[in-house]
C-alpha cells in the first residue's frame, strides 16, 4: 500500500501522530525522578492514615474520572456488584480483535478478528470467559455485531501500522508508590514510537466511541504520568481518536501538562481515601450523566437537574 492509497483521514492520522527527528522534544535529565518525587510528596500524607497492613490501594483512570465527576455516582457504582453486560464486553472484545489485527497474516476481515477474539476470551479470562460461555445466542450476536462495527471503524481510520512505528496494543502501565501502599495502573489502547535517550518519541493513543469529553484528555494525561515514571522520559504526544467521527484530539506532552496531571491524581486519591472513611461527605455534581446514574431514582438533586434540563 502506498501513501496514495490512504484515505484523507488516514493521512491526517499519520501527520498528527508522526514526527520528524527535529520535532521531538528533549526533556531534562531527572524528569522521571522529579515527577515521582512530586507525586509521592503529595500522596504520602494521604495514604499515611491507612493501616500499615492494608492491601495496596489500586487506582485507575476510571476511578479518577469518576471521583472528579459526581462523588455520589462514584459511591453508588462502587456499591453495585460487578457483572459483565453486553455493552461492557463489547469494548474488551473489540480491543482484543484490534490487537489481533496487528499480527494477522493475510486479509484482515473485521468479523474474523472478532470471532477469534471471542474464542480466545471465552477460553482465557475467567469472569469474562464465563459470561461469554453462558451468554444467549442473541446476546452473542449483538456483541459480535457491535464489536465488529468498532473493529471495522478502526481498520478504516488507521493506516496499516508499520513495524518501524513499533506499535503496541493494550500496553499496560503501572506505578507502585509510597512504599507500595498505592498502585496506579492503566492500559493504553495503542502506543507508537519510542524514546531515544532523553528525547521523547512515544505517542499514546486511546480509541473512543461517542462524542469528545474532557475526561478523555485527562485519561491520557494520567497515562503520560505513568509512562514518565516507567521510562524516566515522558511520551511525546497524546491522541484520542474517535472511531465514530474520525475526529483526532491531540496534544504535546509538556512539563506543565505533567504537573497538572500529578495534581489531579493526588486530588483524586485524596477524595477516594476520604470518601472511604466518610461516604456521607460525598459532593453531588449533577450533569447530563445523571440520566444514566444508578442512583437517579433516589437522588433528588439529579432529578431536579434533569427536570431543569428538560424544561
Ligand atoms: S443522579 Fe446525578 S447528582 Fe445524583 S448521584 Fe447520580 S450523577 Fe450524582
Amino acid at each position: 500500500m502506498t501513501d496514495d492509497d490512504l484515505s484523507p483521514t488516514q493521512r491526517r492520522l499519520v501527520e498528527v501522530l508522526g514526527a520528524r527527528g527535529t520535532e521531538r522534544p528533549a526533556f531534562p535529565e531527572g524528569t522521571g525522578e522529579a515527577v515521582r518525587a512530586d507525586l509521592e510528596a503529595r500522596l504520602a500524607p494521604i495514604v499515611a492514615p491507612l493501616p500499615e497492613d492494608a492491601v495496596p490501594l489500586w487506582v485507575n483512570k476510571h476511578d479518577l474520572s469518576s471521583i472528579h465527576g459526581c462523588e455520589g455516582r462514584y459511591l453508588a457504582e462502587q456499591a453495585e456488584p460487578f457483572a459483565w453486560t453486553v455493552p461492557m464486553a463489547r469494548g474488551t472484545v473489540a480491543h482484543k480483535a484490534i490487537e489481533l489485527s496487528l499480527g494477522w497474516r493475510g486479509e484482515v476481515l473485521p468479523m474474523a478478528l472478532v470471532d477469534e477474539a471471542v474464542a480466545r476470551l471465552e477460553a482465557g479470562e475467567r469472569s469474562l470467559g464465563e459470561f461469554l460461555q453462558r451468554a444467549s445466542e442473541a446476546d452473542l450476536a449483538e456483541l459480535r455485531a457491535e464489536a465488529n462495527e468498532r473493529v471495522a471503524a478502526f481498520l478504516e481510520l488507521f493506516p496499516p501500522l508499520k513495524r518501524e512505528w513499533r506499535p503496541v496494543m493494550e500496553a499496560r502501565l503501572r506505578a507502585e508508590l509510597c512504599d507500595d501502599r498505592l498502585v496506579l495502573n492503566g492500559k493504553v489502547d495503542l502506543t507508537l514510537g519510542r524514546a531515544v535517550g532523553l528525547t521523547a518519541g512515544k505517542v499514546l493513543v486511546d480509541f473512543k466511541t461517542g462524542g469528545p469529553a474532557l475526561a478523555h484528555r485527562d485519561d491520557l494525561r494520567f497515562y503520560a504520568v505513568l509512562e514518565t515514571l516507567r521510562l524516566g522520559v515522558p511520551p511525546r504526544r497524546l491522541a484520542t481518536v474517535y472511531l465514530d467521527s474520525g475526529r483526532i484530539d491531540a496534544e504535546d506532552v509538556t512539563e506543565g501538562l505533567l504537573d497538572a496531571s500529578v495534581r489531579r491524581v493526588a486530588d483524586g486519591v485524596a477524595r477516594l481515601v476520604s470518601l472511604a472513611r466518610a461516604p456521607d461527605d460525598a459532593v453531588l455534581r449533577p450533569g447530563s450523566a445523571c440520566r444514566w446514574c444508578v442512583r437517579l431514582e433516589s437522588c433528588a438533586t439529579g432529578q431536579a437537574h434533569l427536570a431543569d434540563e428538560d424544561a
